[in-house]
């Protein structure tokens, strides 16, 4: 999938929870965990979304690239848990809250969950088992382009019940 597919497919799974557990649909630094959460997976990626970003993130994916293939070790459960390990350390150290590391966590989650539809499939449990999870909606193709359209059309859905107030720029 491509990056802005994860951030959107992030962003519905967040509102879902935040609509029935009643969590901020707003907080910056929650949405910034998150997104982030949902792009970093594909540093392993030297030509993916996140290295066409900036020199830094290229650099980084080039050299994360040489030590581990793309959907490898840094797409599965553990590198999740040790990712939002990393960032529930910075987290403490700047008291950003824990609510904004599991948000991390549900990023990275769903990335994976969504490269799971791909044909190339995720080993959720790498490195301890090769079992693969996948699908066949292909990376860029018209049913990602749908898949996109449709967490957008519901993304909208939950924001226009959850906070009508947004739409009223529509009703003046
Ligand atoms: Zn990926």
């Amino acid at each position: 999938m491509i990056g802005t597919t994860h951030a959107a497919f992030a962003l519905l799974c967040y509102y879902v929870t935040a609509y029935f557990v009643e969590l901020p649909f707003d907080d910056p630094m929650i949405l910034a965990l998150l997104i982030a959460g949902s792009l970093l997976p594909d540093i392993d990626h030297p030509r993916g979304f996140l290295a066409r970003q900036s020199y830094l993130f290229r650099r980084t994916s080039r050299g994360v690239s040489k030590f581990v293939t793309h959907r490898g070790i840094v797409h599965s459960l553990l590198a999740a848990l040790i990712a939002t390990a990393a960032v529930w350390v910075i987290a403490a150290f700047y008291d950003l809250g824990m609510l904004a590391v599991a948000c991390f966590f549900l990023g990275f989650i769903s990335h994976l969950a969504a490269d799971s539809l791909n044909p190339t499939g995720i080993k959720w449990l790498q490195p301890f088992s090769k079992a693969k999870v996948r699908d066949g909606i292909r990376t860029g193709s018209a049913m990602e382009k749908f898949l996109f359209l449709i967490i957008i059309i519901a993304i909208s859905t939950i924001l226009y019940t959850a906070h009508l107030e947004l739409f009223n720029i529509f009703f003046e």
